[in-house]
């Protein structure tokens, strides 16, 4: 009998295997269909502004002696460019964030200020824009553990798609609190809003509820994707409230450090 308990255990430990075996292949399957979409979507995204610098600079070379057709047709090429950069830009952000080690180096921040200087680097696209910047900072000061650069980044994408998807001569609310040990900023807006059935979607990378009107306000549709990897890099969530009637809520919903905890976060406390 002894001989026969250890051969079941012995099968059962390699049904167990060919379990983890086929759901690793299952994930890994997955995991190669997600890139090969991304692939065919940084393609055909990449394919619009190529093809629109390319026509623009035939216009050009075919207009060389007419200096207004040249200059009308060289602004137009330029802002082509930037298009093209800003979103070369997105793609290398959002491969970085998806690295491992992303969150190599965390630092103590403190939310208040960095939300601030957000702000404060976004004050011109709201005045062009005639939207008002409203900043509330929490009456205390709130200490994250995280990475200034990306929690920035994360910011900035969310008051620009407030400022983006709303009408003029309206306001966007940014404010810092902190709820239960959590610290929270979040970006309310009395913008379009979002329908119900989208605002799952809207995470996804190049999904956008409106595409004609994101690229003309110079969406690249990979915001809130960045968004989303940054947040999930430090352990936090990211809440929405959407209403089309109403305008959107954006909440970053992140841990609150406690003092000393750095190196409680190191050994993974947080993440
Ligand atoms: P985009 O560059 O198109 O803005 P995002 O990933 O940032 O890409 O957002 C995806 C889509 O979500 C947008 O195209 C838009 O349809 C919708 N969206 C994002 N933020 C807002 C908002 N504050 N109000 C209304 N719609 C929004």
């Amino acid at each position: 009998t002894k001989t026969r308990k250890l051969l079941v255990r012995v099968a059962a430990l390699g049904s167990q295997k060919i379990l983890i075996l086929a759901e690793d292949s299952a994930a890994s399957r997955r995991l190669e269909k997600t890139r090969q979409d991304f692939t065919a979507n940084v393609s055909h995204e990449l394919k619009t502004p190529v093809g629109a610098i390319s026509l623009l600079s035939e216009t050009i070379a075919d207009h060389a002696d007419n200096p207004e057709v040249v200059s009308k047709f060289a602004l137009k090429l330029n802002a082509e460019a930037h298009r093209l950069s800003v979103l070369i830009g997105d793609i290398i952000e959002l491969t970085r964030l998806q690295a491992p080690d992303a969150l190599a180096k965390p630092q103590l921040l403190n939310l208040n200020e960095l939300a601030a200087e957000v702000v404060q680097s976004e004050e011109w696209s709201a005045n062009q824009s005639e939207t008002q910047l409203l900043f509330q900072p929490a009456q205390s000061e709130v200490r994250i553990w995280g990475d200034r650069h990306m929690l920035k980044t994360a910011l900035r994408n969310l008051i620009e798609n407030a400022i983006r998807y709303s009408p003029p001569r309206t306001s966007v609310g940014i404010k810092v609190n902190l709820v239960d040990g959590r610290a929270q900023v979040a970006v309310v807006d009395q913008g379009i809003g979002i329908p119900k059935d989208e605002q799952e979607r809207i995470f996804e990378r190049f999904y956008r509820v409106d595409a004609g009107r994101s690229r003309a306000a110079g969406g690249t549709g990979l915001g809130l994707s960045i968004v989303k990897h940054v947040v999930q890099n430090h352990g936090g969530s990211v809440k929405l409230w959407s209403n089309p009637e109403q305008g959107s809520t954006f909440t970053i919903i992140l841990p609150e450090a406690e003092v000393g905890s750095g190196s409680d976060l190191k050994q993974g406390r947080y993440f």
